[in-house]
């Protein structure tokens, strides 16, 4: 029978893999502690109406990624493209949000039907975090510290550049739409059908096409920055001085619009020359409609949401995750010769009770000497310890061996009513 394969764009995340996963896990929930933001988790599934009225329906996401469908009930659903939209379902829903402030994070896999290449898959994850009832540019340059500090802490400072950009509020918006819908009308004949379609229902989102005609026939079309608010400008630019004092360099990027409907004021992006074409790894901004759109008192909002993989990737690619990150094995036990079991059972059992920040594995299955040695070195533990069945005609065991797999092989006897804290030095000549 056919080997049965994972749908397309879904990726496993091996063993190997999974210390890359878990290294930068635990950073950012170093850094979200830090930050005293603290965790939310809602459901990988919603109904299809939160992310149409979130989102907007005229949005790639909305109109060809998602992944929707009727349940048993013939209910509409999908599975999440995103995090923002059922974070702030759910804490509407419970109530977090209604006069308050809030410091939220998330992580966990969203799902959008897209071309797979490197750094884009149809499920794929995201660290989001979100912040309630603060008007900023405080809490905007809080944030945007956040994600700073990440990168600092996973030692990828260097690689990534901030791009930010005033979108200005919905009214703005909708004031600058007229004057880009009659300006793309004048130049139709230049759009492709993507883009013409979008002249009156999203003319904003043509501003994003990658194709290099349109690109030209956009040239000479309004500035949005002519139309954004006095208050939208002011906000800006004092998020700005707050970066500069923070020494938090960012670039201005005039054609960053985001793609999904709900942000205004502030936008960003932080891109890598460092993953080819998919070069976003974090974007945000501030949404303050949208608590509104999906029902809840007027809250003030702010976030960003980070691509796990592409995050991974960097830091494979540049050699960023430690070496010992790699070791999770740190004492392996070799057990030779019949009848050990309960022995070791008992033994090993001690050594993790003693030492509980080691990683130690018993042989289990038998074998002979040579080839449970072979598995020690190959698990990438530092030190084993033998249990060798000896000679005696006694059932309890008198002494075991310890070696040392690394640099040197040396190796010593030791009874084994004295086999804790002679581990104890072994594991603390061996460096780590
Ligand atoms: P892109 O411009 O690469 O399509 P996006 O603007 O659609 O990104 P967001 O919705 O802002 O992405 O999501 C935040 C982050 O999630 C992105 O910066 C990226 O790192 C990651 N991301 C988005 N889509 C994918 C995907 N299909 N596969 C892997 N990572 C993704
Ligand atoms: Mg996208």
């Amino acid at each position: 029978m056919a080997k049965l394969q994972a749908i397309r764009g879904m990726s496993d995340t091996l063993p190997d893999q999974s210390l890359s996963w878990q290294y930068l896990e635990s950073a950012f929930q170093r850094i979200v502690k830090r930050f005293g933001y603290r965790e939310i988790r809602f459901p990988i599934i919603e109904r299809t109406e939160l992310f149409k009225r979130s989102i907007g329906e005229v949005t790639d996401i909305v109109e060809k990624e998602m992944y929707s469908f009727d349940d048993r009930n013939g209910d509409n659903v999908s599975l999440r493209p995103e995090g923002t939209a059922g974070c702030v379902r759910a804490a509407n829903q419970h109530g977090l949000l209604y006069n308050q402030q809030q410091r939220l994070w998330y992580s966990g896999p969203m799902f959008r039907h897209e071309r797979p290449q490197k750094g884009r898959y149809r499920q794929f994850h995201q660290f989001g975090v979100e912040a309630f009832g603060m008007a900023g540019p405080d809490i905007d340059a809080e944030i945007l510290q956040l994600s700073a500090s990440l990168w600092k802490e996973l030692d990828l400072s260097e690689y990534l550049t901030l791009q930010i950009n005033n979108i200005g509020n919905a009214e703005d918006r909708s004031r600058y739409g007229i004057a880009l819908t009659e300006f793309l009308k004048s130049k139709a004949q230049q759009l492709d059908e993507d883009a013409r379609n979008r002249i009156y229902t999203n003319p904003m989102r043509v501003l994003e096409s990658k194709i290099p005609e349109v690109q030209q026939a956009l040239q000479g079309c309004p500035k949005l920055q002519d139309f954004v608010s006095e208050a939208s400008q002011e906000h800006y630019l004092a998020l700005q001085g707050l970066l500069m004092r923070a020494n938090i360099p960012f670039i201005e990027n005039a054609r960053l619009v985001r793609g999904l409907d709900y942000y205004n004021y502030c936008v960003y992006e932080w891109t890598t020359e460092s993953l080819g074409a998919q070069g976003a790894v974090c974007g945000g901004g501030r949404y303050d409609g949208l608590v509104e759109m999906l029902g809840g008192k007027p809250t003030l909002a702010a976030g960003f949401a980070i691509g796990i993989e592409r995050l991974v990737l960097m830091l494979d690619s540049l050699g960023k995750i430690p070496e010992e990150v790699r070791k999770p094995i740190d004492v392996y036990v070799l057990v030779v010769g019949a009848n050990l079991a309960e022995q070791a059972l008992e033994l090993v059992q001690r050594i993790r009770t003693e030492f509980p920040q080691l990683g130690v594995v018993s042989h289990c299955g038998g074998g002979k000497y040579n080839s449970q040695l072979k598995r020690a070195f190959n698990s990438g533990a530092r030190l084993a310890v033998i249990l060798e069945r000896e000679d005696t005609g006694s059932n309890d065991l008198k002494n075991a061996k310890i070696r040392r797999l690394e640099d040197s092989k040396e190796s010593e006897t030791v009874e084994i009513a004295n086999i804790l804290p002679k581990l104890g030095e072994f594991l603390q000549n061996s460096g780590s």
